[in-house]
């Protein structure tokens, strides 16, 4: 560890001051999903940049995606965005089940990553066949019987029919 990131540490430690987290300052009842969230980018001690975006797939506090079916779109997603966003890291699900947070290399627009999300749903919800959602054995996810390609289907067909827009608070679907 260096220096700079041993002082960050003592400061956040010793100084009281609690880490600000970006996505607990949002208010949910301004946003209006479907929508991409630029929230923040990072820059390593390397020059190294990852970015940070909120894919909300479903209103907060109105609808909620079920456990199976967000699972199968999560396992989904991992190789379908995977293929359409340069320098995609990971994109795991928020804990509200309304949507997913997606990491990446470098800086992408949110119009193209709602694009790349949009071409993904639009697979999951018209094209996919079982053989299609990855990693649904025993040996490679930790609660297989908790998928449902039923459920992301239809959950995925109604994302889009409202529309994915690349701003949170104004509605500009791609
Ligand atoms: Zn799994």
């Amino acid at each position: 560890m260096n220096s700079e990131n041993t002082t960050d540490a003592t400061t956040a430690k010793d100084g009281g001051e609690e880490p600000v987290v970006e996505s607990f300052q949002l208010d949910h009842t301004k946003v209006k999903a479907p929508y991409v969230r630029y929230i923040d980018t990072e820059k390593g001690p390397h020059g190294d940049v990852i970015s940070n975006y909120d894919l909300r797939l479903v209103q907060p506090n109105e609808n909620a995606i079920p456990t199976a079916g967000l699972h199968t779109i999560e396992h989904t997603l991992a190789v379908q965005l995977r293929k359409r966003i340069p320098g995609y890291i990971d994109c795991s699900p928020f804990g509200c089940r309304t949507g997913f947070h997606l990491l990446t290399w470098g800086e992408h627009s949110t119009v193209d990553v709602a694009k790349a999300l949009k071409e993904s749903l639009e697979f999951i919800g018209f094209e996919a066949t079982w053989d299609d959602v990855p990693a649904t054995t025993i040996e490679s996810c930790g609660n297989y019987r908790d998928h449902s390609l039923f459920s992301a289907r239809q959950w995925s067909r109604d994302i889009l029919a409202q529309g994915i827009s690349s701003d949170p608070f104004v509605r500009r679907v791609v």
